[in-house]
């Protein structure tokens, strides 16, 4: 079969890989001149263990075999990371409470090596660390993104596959069995026989522009943006540390990249159009929120870094959303997959999701 992805994020990449090893041909349109550009290269670079997510969700199954397939991966294939581990520190009774039931939903999800520490454990691990217990996962880890996205780029053009570069999507329609697409620059028409949604922040814009697909399955959009800040001073901490979660997020953490650096982020903030800039003034609710489980963090050592903006499918006020993924079994139409709603831990679980979705193709 041709096959159409639209977006060379990290989902897009994944999916394109798959599809090729199932033999099809594959070209991946990417509106942006490169790979990555969007939400793929502003998160936090973990790849996450897999125990918040509710039983049954695609985000639990997903994360949890996507971690394991992804370790593999970058074994085989020179992916810098490294699986650091991590602490999901409880600072008073009732976040023990939660991090207690991290555990218990961590253990339905079959996620590997998870054990409750004490406080005075938790510092012998993590000196600088306040904290009346933890989590600790020892499967959690960091990963250099782009150079995952490279070695996928990689595998699908060894593959045959292509990606081309300044070609926005602009519509799709069934036309003789087949979706004809129109492409914007000077991409002009072409037919294929199965076209993929991975346009991230895009994607409902894209499924609205294929008159056949019902408006009606296009599901909202909503921005839950992360800020980020980095942290001037030397790093304190060798593990990825959480505070308990909060509506949106995991909560303002401490990441580190393969360099060893620290940073902290990101927090939620609702937005209503893209935008990246951090507001400086953020910075007193990360002192704040930080200093609960760090109390040594300096005045003056956080400065604005990055931000990015999860496509996430409900509102604060509603329960977590999970990601969509609507098949030619569930609304009708031949080879067409459309994805929704792909944030944390899409990262984490793009292999796992790329086989998947490669597995409709053919229906
Ligand atoms: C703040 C934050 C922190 C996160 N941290 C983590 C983490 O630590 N671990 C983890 O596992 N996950 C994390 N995630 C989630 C992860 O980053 C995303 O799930 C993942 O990057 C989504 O990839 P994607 O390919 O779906 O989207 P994108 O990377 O956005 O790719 C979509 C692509 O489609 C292109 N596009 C859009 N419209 C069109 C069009 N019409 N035609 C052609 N191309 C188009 C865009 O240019 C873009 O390149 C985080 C997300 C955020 C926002």
């Amino acid at each position: 079969m041709q096959v159409l992805v639209i977006g060379a994020g990290v989902v897009g990449l994944a999916v394109a890989r798959a599809a090729a090893r199932k033999g099809h041909e594959v070209v991946v349109a990417e509106a942006a001149n490169a790979i990555g550009t969007g939400i793929s290269s502003r998160n936090s670079e973990v790849i996450h263990g897999g125990m918040y997510y509710p039983t049954g969700t695609l985000r639990g199954r997903h994360c949890v075999r996507g971690r394991r397939m992804l370790y593999e991966f970058c074994a085989a294939h020179g992916v810098p990371h490294r699986k650091c581990g991590k602490l999901i520190v409880a600072t008073n009774e009732a976040e023990l409470e939660k991090i207690h039931a991290i555990e218990k939903q961590g253990q339905i999800n079959d996620v590997e090596g998870l054990e409750m520490i004490g406080g005075n454990a938790a510092r012998a691990m993590e000196p600088e660390l306040f904290c009346i217990g933890a989590l600790h996962s020892p499967e959690t880890g960091i990963i250099d993104g782009h150079a995952y996205m490279l070695a996928l780029r990689g595998d699908l053009e060894d593959l045959g596959g292509a990606i081309a570069f300044n070609t926005p999507v602009k519509g799709a329609a069934r036309k003789n069995g087949q979706w004809q697409v129109t492409f914007g620059g000077s991409g002009g028409e072409f037919a294929f026989d199965a076209v993929v949604n991975c346009a991230g922040l895009g994607a409902q814009g894209v499924a609205r522009a294929m008159p056949d697909y019902p408006a009606t399955r296009v599901p909202r959009l909503i921005f839950g943006k992360g800020n980020y800040f980095s942290y001037a001073g030397k790093p304190v901490f060798s593990r990825l540390i959480y505070p308990t979660p909060i509506v949106g997020g995991l909560g303002v953490h401490v990441t580190l990249d393969l360099a060893g650096r620290m940073r902290f982020g990101p927090d939620v903030e609702w937005i209503e159009r893209e935008n990246y800039d951090v507001d400086p003034a953020r910075a007193a609710a990360f002192y704040a929120r930080i200093r609960t489980y760090w109390p040594g963090l300096p005045d003056g050592s956080l400065a604005p870094d990055y931000a990015g903006i999860r496509p996430k499918l409900t509102g604060p006020t509603e329960p977590q959303g999970d990601f969509l993924i609507d098949t030619p079994a569930q609304h009708g139409l031949p080879g067409l997959v459309q994805l929704f709603g792909i944030e944390s831990p899409g990262l984490t679980s793009s292999l796992s999701l790329g086989e998947e979705v490669a597995g409709y193709l053919a229906s």
